[in-house]
């Protein structure tokens, strides 16, 4: 089966006369045909958003009006959860299980913005003058440029088009050129739901330039990038040349502590789930094992051993615990960490190499005692190995985890109090998970430090990055002021 889809643009679905193709990751044999934007294609989505913002009803209409049509949005994914997490599924490899569960999960975001953006006000001040009144209000911040990976393209766009159409904002989605079809489908539930014309606009392409005239053009407020840290220092460059207010969420090498007093059962699922869901293909993945060295050898045996328990396979199937690598480009770049490792003689206990059932399948891989400046222990790998070390006091592992250039996430295994929050503080990262890993919700702000990026997504922060505060000042007793005077 191909499919084909089209972009949105404005009240348009616009076919192009050049095209690429998606491949399904599995077969890795060409599935969808995808549109490859021209510049006047990208001009024409984002002059359709300035539009609609500039002229149309969208950002004027109370917050209830814009809830209800996103909860009937909310409604249509619900309907269509598993044809979404299909296309999806196809399009970058992933299991079903992860993405179907994925699905389920985001009209929940579509609610909650709902919800938050129709009680969130703005504010009454004391401007500490007697002839003045002011008050504050948050206004869309405007035209949003979305930029998306290939790993989670639905999820992902939920932590931002759900709050930026909230308060008000359009919307202009480039998906990325790897898993590009359910963020291209997606448009047809906006239309359904009867968000008006021009508010979502996409725009695809193989060429990278898609993205770089779409970043570029000056008739877009804010730039909401997640992908690559190289990408995103692109994507700020193009955004800073017309002062567009950027957001990036970068990659990240999350450290995964576990103490000496942990649930070593809970740390085993916690290890695994960190680096094996979604074969280690996601931001967070907690690709650092710090093991306290008294339970390290038993631990790392356990990882080993639960490892060579994953069944990879048809993504498609619920029993598959792993699918393939999403991309030739991704499989060699696991292949060549994994390659320089064995040459530089890292210990590898488990995988290291591509999986009996060829394509694009490698193994789930642990590697032991990795030196802290070689490039499995400090680069993002994005793929299914993990890196392990062990240490011996609790300031050795916060001195070992926050010695990396990324601060996306990080988790602690302990049953001691007080250093759960000792952790939570002395840890550079946007997300510590206590006894736990890879929790997400709508309601916990999400974002990196460091070059994991900057901004946050979900939460009463996310819905504040799409908008911009105004000051009202009133002049009430009607005094007649010195021009030349500030104040
Ligand atoms: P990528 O940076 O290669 O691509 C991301 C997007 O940028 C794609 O849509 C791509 O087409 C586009 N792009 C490429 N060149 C561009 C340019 N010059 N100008 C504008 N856009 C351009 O990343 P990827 O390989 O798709 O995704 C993997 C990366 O994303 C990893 O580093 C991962 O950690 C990161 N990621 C971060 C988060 C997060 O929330 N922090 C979530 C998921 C993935």
């Amino acid at each position: 089966m191909t499919v084909s889809v089209d972009l949105r643009i404005g009240s348009e679905w616009r076919s192009t006369s050049r095209t690429f193709e998606s491949l399904d990751p599995y077969s890795q044999a060409p599935w969808a045909v995808v549109p490859e934007a021209t510049e006047q294609d990208v001009r024409d989505a984002v002059s359709a958003a300035r539009r609609a913002f500039d002229q149309g009803p969208w950002p004027r209409l109370a917050p209830e009006e814009r809830g209800q049509i996103l909860r009937k949005l909310a409604d249509l994914i619900d309907r269509d959860a598993l044809d979404l997490a299909s296309l999806e599924s196809r399009d970058n490899g992933k299991g079903m299980r992860e993405v179907a569960g994925q699905m389920r999960a985001i009209s929940g975001w579509y609610r909650y913005f709902a919800d938050l953006a129709g009680v969130h006000e703005g504010r009454v001040t004391n401007t500490r003058k007697p002839n003045f009144f002011g008050y504050v209000t948050d206004e869309p911040v405007g035209v949003v440029a979305a930029i998306l990976p290939w790993n989670s393209p639905l999820f992902l766009l939920a932590f931002k088009l759900a709050p930026a159409l909230a308060v008000g904002c359009t919307f202009v989605a480039k998906p990325s050129e790897v898993a590009p079809v359910s963020i291209l489908s997606f448009a047809r539930l906006l239309e359904e739901a009867g968000v008006p014309d021009g508010v979502f606009n996409t725009v695809s392409g193989a060429d990278p330039k898609v993205g770089g005239w779409l970043v570029q053009s000056p008739l877009v407020d804010k730039v909401s990038f997640t992908g690559s840290e190289k990408v995103g220092a692109l994507v700020a460059q193009g955004a800073g040349a017309h002062l567009a207010d950027v957001a990036l969420e970068l990659g990240g090498k999350s450290a995964n502590i576990v103490f000496e007093d942990a649930n070593l059962d809970e740390a085993v699922g916690g290890l695994v789930a960190g680096i094996f869901a979604a074969g280690g293909q996601t931001c967070i993945a907690g690709s650092r094992a710090l093991i306290h060295e008294s339970v390290y050898a038993e631990l790392v045996q356990r990882v080993v051993d639960r490892a060579a328990a994953i069944r990879l396979g048809n993504p498609a199937e619920e029993s598959t615990d792993m699918g393939p690598l999403a991309s030739q480009a991704q499989f060699d770049k696991v292949v060549q960490f994994t390659t320089a490792a064995r040459e530089a003689g890292l210990e590898i206990r488990g995988g290291g190499k591509p999986s009996e059932l060829g394509g694009w399948f490698f193994e789930p891989t642990i590697m032991t005692d990795v030196p802290d400046d070689h490039p499995v222990w400090c680069q993002e790998i994005f793929g299914p190995v993990l890196a392990c070390r062990s240490f011996s006091t609790e300031e050795e592992a916060y001195q070992l985890a926050n010695n990396s250039d990324y601060g996306l996430a990080a988790g602690v295994w302990t049953a001691d109090v007080r250093r759960v929050f000792r952790a939570a503080k002395r840890l550079r990262a946007g997300t510590v998970w206590v006894n736990s890993y890879r929790t997400m919700g709508m309601t916990m702000p999400f974002g990196g430090v460091k070059n994991s990026g900057h901004g946050r997504e979900n939460g009463i922060e996310g819905l504040r990055e799409f908008l911009v505060a105004k000051a009202v000042w009133i002049e009430t007793e009607g005094v007649v002021r010195d021009p030349f005077m500030v104040g």
